[in-house]
């Protein structure tokens, strides 16, 4: 097996190796010129490894609204620096003997496949975080996958994304009515929710950390109408905590700074078990609300099926079980050869 690791690997930096000359998102090597990032979420961006591949006066690579949502972090971004090259979907980038595309995967705004020719003949490719409803997919035989979700089908599901999203909206609506809500989402399907339920409409501000404030910034210029996003210690926060009514916004529980925040909290999250109901009541003013934007179920073999690879490679760095138990998937639903990328 070592063969394949010659080719491609990820690695537990979380950087994805597509050539021997370009890695993705994590960071790169010495040899390694070209840094494509895939995406603006955290867990595939660290602005110290970005800037080590400028200080090797190596290429980083991204799509303009991947620049944009990232503009807030504390590193140069400016499209027209000599290190940075952005790259529009489906545009081609050569270099030495490679050849690049990326190609948007509809899991947030700026977000792409990656897609590696090598002139020897050799095609990698990553998937990224990747959701249904792709247009366009790469053309490669090796491919990495996201492993966010294991491929597992529920077989007692009654309801679809559709149905789950309505309700959602109903559910953050409603509660926001009767008191604060705290709404608990990746970055970008928060500003979805927040633009499907025209919280800007009800809302002047509502209070979120600055990751948030930037991402609804950028998501309303491209036409997800936002409210402005306040820091809570600012006067129109402070305002919003004392008339105990508002929406606040974050990533995780933890960016409540009280152990059990006001009003309702509203935590969006696929979940397989008790599949019924797509909201889950997880006690008095707590739900969970089955919604991701990443592709889940047999959504995933579709992507596979898609991109028809010779191998295909998990992802173990972000989500080791996932990575075991959707490449075990692969082989029995797809009869495609395939490992965890820690095993190869
Ligand atoms: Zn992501």
């Amino acid at each position: 097996m070592s063969k394949i690791s010659q080719i491609l690997s990820v690695r537990s930096d979380k950087s994805i190796k597509l050539h021997k000359l370009l890695a993705c998102d994590g960071g790169t090597l010495e040899e390694e010129k070209i840094h494509v990032i895939s995406h603006a979420h955290l867990d595939h961006f660290d602005p110290n490894k970005v800037l080590n591949t400028y200080k090797k006066e190596g290429v980083v690579i991204m799509s303009d609204l991947t620049r944009k949502l990232l503009s807030y972090q504390n590193i140069t971004l400016d499209p027209n620096f000599g290190c940075l090259k952005i790259l529009n979907m489906n545009e081609k980038y050569h270099f030495e003997d490679l050849t690049l595309r990326l190609l948007d995967n509809n899991h947030i705004l700026g977000s792409c496949q990656v897609e590696v020719y090598s002139d020897n003949g050799i095609s990698t490719g990553y998937s990224g975080d990747f959701n249904s409803e792709i247009i366009e997919f790469i053309d490669v035989d090796y491919l990495v996958i996201d492993s966010t979700y294991s491929g597992r089908v529920s077989n007692n599901r009654e309801w679809n994304y559709e149905e789950a999203y309505d309700k959602l909206i109903n559910l953050v609506i409603e509660k926001l009515n009767q008191g604060p809500v705290n709404l608990v989402a990746d970055s970008g399907l928060l500003q979805e929710i927040i633009s499907k339920a025209k919280i800007s409409e009800k809302e002047e501000y509502i209070i979120g950390k600055k990751e948030m404030s930037h991402f609804s910034k950028i998501y309303d210029e491209m036409g997800f109408e936002q409210p402005e996003v306040v820091d809570k210690l600012s006067y129109e926060g402070q305002e919003l905590l004392r008339n105990d009514s508002y929406l606040w916004i974050g990533n995780h529980l933890s960016d409540w700074p009280m152990s059990e925040p006001r009003g309702t909290t509203i935590i969006v999250k696929n979940f397989s078990p008790r599949n019924l109901d797509s909201i889950h009541t997880l006690k008095e003013n707590r739900y969970r609300v089955s919604l991701t934007s990443h592709a889940i179920e047999g959504e995933i073999f579709r992507y596979i099926e898609n991109v028809d690879p010779k191998i295909v490679i998990t992802d173990s760095s972000r989500n080791n079980k996932g990575a075991i138990d959707l490449s075990k998937n692969i082989r029995s639903k797809l009869k495609i050869e395939s490992y965890p990328s820690d095993a190869i």
